[in-house]
């Protein structure tokens, strides 16, 4: 980060300022009022620039002040903004610094815009009222002012037939007045209108509002888009039955342009031009919102190899160029094939594969990284080799977040440099967990406890014959200060390894049979059964059935209406002292499950002599169903062979992972008991089962409402 000595810059500053400011804007300014206004705003940037901390507020003055002057032009700000991005000053605050003069300039001149559109409306109303009044008594008035009227003014009937124009409305549209009276309102029509105008539109025309305003586009006669302010009021008869509608139309094309200018400032990255790390964020949580079923992504985390030498060596100016060429390579050779190439800052980029076919797909995107990458980039008198790094990460949008996401890929890209620069890596989960724990969680977990960083969420799992709300499943989350919230998948391991999954199982349990006991008193039996996980160490262990006594009795939460589920790795063979454990439980009067079935050792003939009463098919199975490459129907027929093996058992089955209706559909009628998944409901906090318990007394439609948040 390099300054210039403040009276020096500051003093360029100030001059290229005022010749910024006395550039003919298309209006006369006192000389003395514009020196003054120079100064002030000169003297809130230059202190924005300089002050520690840093004041956003200032930057955001001077561009309020500047509007308050009337310097409204939208070149004026464009030129502004340019000539700040100039300015020498730490690369953090340059932007920062920039968006807030921006900002407070375009706040301002709507603050102002809001003004004159209320001055504009009570004249319009006055004019309304006057020309009411015209109208009865004569005509000839109410024409002047019709025609004379600055902003586009049409009238209609209240159903929609257009009976007259002014001549500002025909030079807004580009038509002529024959083109535009005897056509009706809707004919204007823009595909994409506003949302919410004709809802607004009706109740005007039958007369339950009196006006309605929305910035709204309409399409010229030549094609042209034009963006309009508009306003429409009713006019009533004598007996106060609507008559007449009249519409204003201002033209508001070039403050929209701004927006959108302003906006992809917003996000873009101004060095490279490529979208910044809010867009690219942007774009990958909206990949997360509504993911069609089994629908894939890709990430690959990029990370040049020596480029700070390059910028320490040879200089900023040298190394902005740097990314430039860069960012420019990596566009040419990735967008053609349809994926976003984004900025995340200093010498990171990251290309997001949306609707991704696989894993190969993901590595042949790196590889083109690589090779786009290979040449070297000719700088000046400077011929530089850069070379990268890239972590790739290939998932099905259901089994991770945002943020888990791309943690993963920068865990993974971690991986590619330790492993010599210049190649990619592909994202391993079991070594993403490691990293994770290496990284700060086994250090940290400990005192995680004492903190109250952890937290349950609660999945529900319904049964499918009458659609009721049969058991939550408790769910543990960390919420970790620097990595956000983690998953279980990125700690229960470590937990395992460290021993400490003995007090947090106990934690678990503790909270969840208070939380279930709790509802039971509020809602008695609608309350849902409480289904909690056992670590196969816990379940290893002869304390656990004495914790667990202790734990139902504090709650005083019935042993009938828990289950604790254990995986199939906790039980080994028929000698296994595990088995102590597990009767002891049962002996208490607590159900067992077996979860993930499918995915570990299944063995039926030992599942016949364990304790359980119900089993978990895996997420996976129902998952498969949707992968391209594996036959649906033998899918199928896997899933019910386990349904009607356990139901032969006397198990009671639950599919895991049911996103779609369709699969809850069809689980129902090859007589699956119950079912959990994203189409029943998300794991959410125990508010939100507490609404559904009285929300649904009914239980509800299984093929109903869909998959949620
Ligand atoms: P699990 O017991 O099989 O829990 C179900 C997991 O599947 C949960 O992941 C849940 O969010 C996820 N899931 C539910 N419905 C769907 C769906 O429709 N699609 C997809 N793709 N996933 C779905 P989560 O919360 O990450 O938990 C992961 C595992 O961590 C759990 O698997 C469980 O084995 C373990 N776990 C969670 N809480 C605890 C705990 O308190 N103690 C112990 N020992 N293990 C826990
Ligand atoms: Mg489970
Ligand atoms: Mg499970």
């Amino acid at each position: 980060m390099s300054t210039i000595p403040v009276s020096d810059s500051a003093e360029r500053f100030h001059e290229a300022w005022a010749r910024l400011l006395s550039a003919d804007h298309g209006m006369a300014v006192h000389p003395g009022l514009l020196r003054g206004l120079v100064a002030r705003t000169a003297a809130l940037l230059h202190r924005a620039q300089q002050d520690e901390p840093f004041e956003p507020r200032l930057a955001a003055q001077a561009g309020a002040e500047l509007v308050d002057a009337h310097f409204t032009d939208p070149v004026l700000l464009a030129r502004a903004v340019e000539l700040l991005q100039a300015q020498p000053v730490g690369d953090a605050r340059g932007p920062a610094l920039t968006g807030a003069f921006a900002a407070g300039w375009a706040a301002a001149l709507r603050e102002r815009t809001l003004r004159e559109q209320e001055a504009i409306r009570t004249a319009a109303d006055t004019a309304r009222k006057e020309a009411e009044r015209a109208l009865r008594a004569s005509e000839a008035r109410f024409r002047a002012l019709f025609e004379s009227a600055a902003i586009g003014i049409g009238i209609g009937d209240t159903d929609g037939n257009i009976l007259a124009v002014n001549k500002a409305l025909q030079e807004l549209f580009g038509a002529a007045p024959e083109d535009m009276t005897g056509r009706r309102v809707g004919d204007l029509v823009h595909p994409e209108d506003t949302p919410g105008v004709w809802e607004a539109y009706e109740e005007l025309i039958s007369g339950k509002r009196e006006y309605f305003q929305f910035d709204k586009p309409y399409y010229r006669q030549d094609g042209e888009v034009v963006w309009t302010h508009l306003t429409v009021s009713l006019i009533r008869d004598d007996d106060g039955i609507p008559q007449y509608q009249v519409a204003m139309l201002e033209d508001i094309t070039d403050r929209y342009r701004l927006q959108e200018r302003l906006r992809h400032q917003a996000t873009h990255d101004s060095l490279t031009g490529l979208p910044n790390r809010a867009a690219f964020f942007e774009r990958l949580e909206k990949l997360f919102e509504e993911p069609e079923p089994g629908a894939r992504f890709g990430l690959c985390y990029v990370d040049l190899d020596g480029f700070k030498v390059v910028n320490d060596s040879l200089g900023h100016d040298t190394g902005d160029q740097l990314l430039s060429a860069v960012a420019a390579r990596l566009k040419a050779a990735l967008s053609p094939l349809g994926h976003l190439v984004a900025r995340l800052g200093g010498d990171e980029f990251v290309v997001l594969l949306e609707n991704c076919r696989g894993e190969q797909e993901a590595v042949a995107a790196a590889k083109t990284v690589l090779k786009a990458l290979a040449g070297p980039v000719l700088i000046g008198d400077h011929k530089l080799a850069v070379g990268a790094s890239v972590g790739v990460l290939e998932r099905r949008v259901s089994t991770t977040t945002p943020g888990a996401a791309v943690r993963a890929a920068d865990l993974t890209l971690y991986r590619a440099k330790e492993a010599g620069r210049g190649r990619w890596t592909l994202f391993d989960p079991k070594e993403n967990a490691r990293a994770v724990s290496r990284y700060a969680v086994s250090v940290r977990m400990p005192a995680a406890l004492d903190q109250g960083e952890f937290f349950i969420d609660y999945q529900p799992l319904y049964a499918l014959a009458d659609g009721r709300l049969a058991a939550v499943e408790a769910l543990v989350r960390w919420r970790h200060p620097q990595l956000g919230v983690l998953g279980p998948d990125e700690f229960v391991t470590t937990a395992e390894e460290t021993g400490l999954i003995m007090p947090l199982g106990r934690w678990v349990l503790e909270q969840a049979c208070g939380q279930a006991a709790d509802w039971i008193k509020r809602f008695g039996d609608a309350a849902p059964q409480l289904n909690v996980n056992l670590a196969v160490r816990q379940a290893r262990s002869a304390a656990l059935v004495t914790d667990l006594g202790r734990i139902l009795d504090t709650t005083g939460f019935d042993p009938a209406r828990l289950q604790l589920e254990i995986t199939e790795s906790t039980v080994v063979g028929p000698e296994d002292e595990a088995l102590r454990t597990l009767h002891g439980l049962v002996d208490l009067g607590v159900s067992l499950a077996v979860d993930d079935f499918g995915t570990g050792w299944s063995n039926l003939a030992y599942l016949r002599d364990l304790p359980v009463s119900g089993l978990k098919i895996a997420g996976s199975f129902v998952g498969d169903l949707h992968d391209p490459a594996k036959d649906e129907s033998t899918g199928w027929r896997i899933v019910s062979g386990l349904v009607s093996m356990a139901h032969a058992l006397g198990l009671t089955v639950t599919a895991e992972g049911v996103e779609t209706r369709k699969d809850a559909e069809r689980l129902r009628t090859i007589g699956c008991d119950w079912a959990q998944g994203w189409h029943f409901g998300r794991p959410v906090r125990p508010g939100e089962i507490a609404r559904r318990i009285t929300e649904e007394p009914q239980g509800r439609p299984v093929g109903g409402s869909s998959a949620e948040g």
